[in-house]
């Protein structure tokens, strides 16, 4: 009893503290500006099948695509059994669904065979990191804890794995031996092969084994809920939603600032009138005032946000990135996790004071200029992101805010842009003179 109480206690604890944490990225990620993302239904379902369920574009890189989809269908699964753990825990039952007899035994014998793949290939990927020293894993970005939060998660996925299966093993000894409680229900093909190290044991010490593997599964499991709100591991949940959301115009197609066009339209034409003013926006307790492009989170899309709350921080973009390659500062992903930090500053901020105030910073305090201005719109990065995360819209936003709010750009765009103003094109040439070169060759 004292036992069901505790695990009651600490059950819902660990829920209460993770619905907290997700309302509050949820807050963070509304920080944005709105962007409609819902049109299109079905093929957004499609995408997400594709994509998000499928994994279809982890795949492109055979290795790491094969054992990405064993540790996520493996982990998925696997965890079908917390529910049984759960109940046994609230009710004080032992494994309560034995009842259904051979698919039970299916069940169980699939689980433990998925732990071993999810196991090995924890085991391949912290090779990959740690031996192998794979190059994008070890970029100036990843220093530090983001290389500790990689790590801490593939351990801690063993040492789950681990305790399931031991806990299997102890659990099936004491059932041979007709202890109160245990039932021989299941079949375990893995952890038939660990029962020999709990043979010689008492009663009472298998039970303490048993116990322990049994609490140390559900709490690591709780723990882990609660860790993945706080890690790069949030993609597990939100990569099915960025997904969705994913823009499904062209990649390299830009989206116009519908004011500016409004002006130019107003501008070339008298007849179409000026652009309304737009309207003041209310977030965190504070009037923005409307911006040309990104100072900070806050003049963002939300889809960029949840972007930055969905990535992986897996380097396949900056790894395909022309301007990363070729030696220059920028790489999407720590476009993306500058992002992400900035925005857990600002969210800390507005939970610590009840309202935004200005901390003199924004995300260009992150983000050099350098970084910005490297980048070729390629989109190389967007075709390689595994959740569909689009860090070149993050990038022209906040481009167009060095441009239009500080009249700061390159030396080398300066002429383009005084050209574009004073002769409707890039180059230096008035649109009198735009047809010579046809004019030239007819002669
Ligand atoms: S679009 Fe920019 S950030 Fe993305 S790969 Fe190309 S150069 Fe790199
Ligand atoms: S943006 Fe995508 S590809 Fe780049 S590190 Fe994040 S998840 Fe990986």
């Amino acid at each position: 009893m004292i036992a069901q109480a505790l695990f009651g206690t600490l059950f819902i604890a660990a829920l209460a503290l993770f619905a907290r944490n997700i309302r509050r990225i949820g807050r963070n990620i509304h920080l944005g500006r709105p962007e409609a993302r819902n049109d299109r239904k079905g093929e957004r379902w499609a995408l997400m099948a594709r994509v998000a369920l499928g994994q279809s574009k982890m795949v492109a890189r055979p290795v790491a695509g094969v054992m990405h989809i064993l540790i996520y269908a493996g982990f998925v699964i696997i965890n079908l059994e917390v529910l049984e753990i759960v109940i046994d825990g609230l009710f004080g039952t032992h494994r309560v669904f034995a009842f259904l007899g051979g698919f039970y035994d299916f069940l169980i014998g699939g689980f433990e065979v998925l732990a071993v793949g999810v196991l090995l290939a924890c085991v391949v990927f912290i090779a990959r990191r740690a031996v192998l020293q794979l190059p994008r894993f070890h970029k100036p970005e990843m220093k530090g804890w983001p290389s500790k939060d990689a790590m801490i998660i593939l351990v801690t996925e063993i040492a789950l794995m681990g305790a399931f299966l031991k806990m299997n093993a102890a659990d099936q000894v004491l059932a041979q031996r007709g202890v109160e409680h245990y039932s021989t229900a299941g079949s375990y093909p893995v952890s038939a092969l660990l029962q020999p190290f709990f043979m010689g044991m008492s009663d009472g010490a298998v039970i303490a084994f048993e116990r322990f593997f049994w609490w140390f599964h559900i709490l690591g499991i709780l723990a882990f809920l609660n860790y993945l709100v706080v890690s790069k591991h949030l993609h597990i949940l939100l990569a099915f939603p960025n997904v969705w959301y994913s823009k499904l115009a062209p990649r390299t197609e830009f989206a116009n600032m519908p004011r500016i066009t409004g002006e130019v339209r107003s501008m070339v034409d008298p007849s179409v009138p000026p652009p309304d003013p737009a309207q003041p926006r209310t977030v965190a307790g504070v009037e923005m005032t409307e911006r040309f492009g990104a100072k900070d989170v806050f003049d963002l899309s939300w889809k960029s946000l949840m972007d930055a709350y969905s990535c992986t921080e897996c380097g396949r973009c900056t790894s395909e990135c022309p301007a990363n390659l070729t030696g220059k500062l920028l790489s999407p992903r720590k476009i993306m996790m500058d992002t992400r930090d900035r925005l857990e500053e600002v969210g800390k901020a507005i939970d610590a004071k009840g309202k935004w105030e200005d901390d003199g910073k924004s995300l260009h305090s992150r983000i050099s200029e350098e970084e910005l201005w490297a980048c070729t719109t390629c989109n190389a990065c967007t075709q390689a992101c595994p959740v569909n995360i689009d860090p070149v819209s993050i990038i022209m936003e906040m481009r167009r805010y060095k441009v239009m709010e500080e009249s700061s750009t390159r030396p080398a765009l300066t002429s383009m842009f005084n050209n574009i103003e004073n002769n409707g094109a890039p180059w230096a040439f008035g649109p009198d003179r735009r047809m010579e070169w046809a004019d030239e060759m007819k002669s």
